[in-house]
């Protein structure tokens, strides 16, 4: 079974840890025949405001320098982890026309700038209020973000903010709008991802994926998001087991932008 992991951060993420050298030994340690390096940018800082604009230069060093090392036993792609592009979409295409890219995928980490652009990591989410609050902001964002489609390949980890939230909280007030993104996602030849949040996180992805497939979706990554070596590849085969049972034949690797079918 050809196993990929395409969500993965390195130490030039800010909550990275390790160079990309030791996240690919441990891809090859755990089976991995391919590994996608999705270091962070996000335009909208932890409390809000612009980031300042980002420098390729060490990702680009970085992959040049481990990839070699790797050639013949495992393929590594390089990608990066893009957040906020609706809140400056141009400053998004900008950035992301580097020839060099094979994947991106959007995310949103932050609320809107009108709301204040605070990262969701940051909320206590002891009420009701407040996950409603985020999650009504949340998904408005992503209904601007799948109108951007030149800005990322694979929409980030849907259902993102439910990692910080109460388990009872239901995803039922936002069907319509997360049905509304998947169908653009599918219309603009984009893809979603399987976000395993380091095997913590996979059977909860059911129903995106069947409401996926049923309105044509195939292009699909999986990631672990591991942002520590020992974290790589987790959760993985249960994530491939999963969407063979809902339909899925293939998942999606990506060469420059290009979505290249694997067999499940
Ligand atoms: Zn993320
Ligand atoms: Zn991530």
């Amino acid at each position: 079974m050809y196993l990929i992991d395409y969500h993965t951060h390195t130490r030039l993420s800010p909550d990275g840890h390790v160079p990309l050298a030791e996240m690919a030994r441990a891809a090859e340690k755990a089976g991995l025949s391919e590994l996608c390096v999705t270091d962070h940018y996000d335009r909208i800082l932890e409390h809000g405001g612009f980031a300042p604009d980002y420098d390729w230069s060490p990702a680009l060093e970085q992959f040049r320098t481990t990839a070699p090392a790797f050639e013949g036993k495992l393929q590594l792609r390089f990608g990066i982890e893009y957040g906020s592009a609706p809140f400056d979409p141009d400053y998004a295409r900008r950035m992301l026309a580097l020839p060099e890219l094979d994947f991106v995928i959007g995310s949103l980490h932050n609320l809107s700038p009108e709301l204040g652009g605070e990262d969701f990591f940051y909320f206590s989410y002891d009420s009701e209020e407040t996950c409603r609050r985020v999650l009504d902001d949340y998904f408005a964002s992503m209904l601007r973000l799948v109108e951007l489609p030149e800005t990322y390949d694979i929409l980030g980890h849907i259902i993102y903010p439910l990692r910080y939230m109460p388990q009872e909280i239901s995803l039922d007030p936002w069907w319509d709008s997360i049905d509304t993104v998947l169908r653009r996602v599918v219309e603009t030849g984009r893809g979603i991802e399987l976000n395993t949040y380091c095997g913590k996180t996979v059977a909860p992805w059911r129903p995106i994926l069947e409401r996926y497939r049923a309105l044509g979706g195939e292009l699909i990554t999986v990631g672990s998001d591991a942002h520590f070596p020992e974290r790589v590849g987790l959760g993985i085969p249960t994530a491939y087991d999963l969407l063979k049972d809902t339909g899925f034949r293939y998942v999606t690797t990506y060469h420059r932008h290009n979505p290249v079918p694997k067999p499940l």
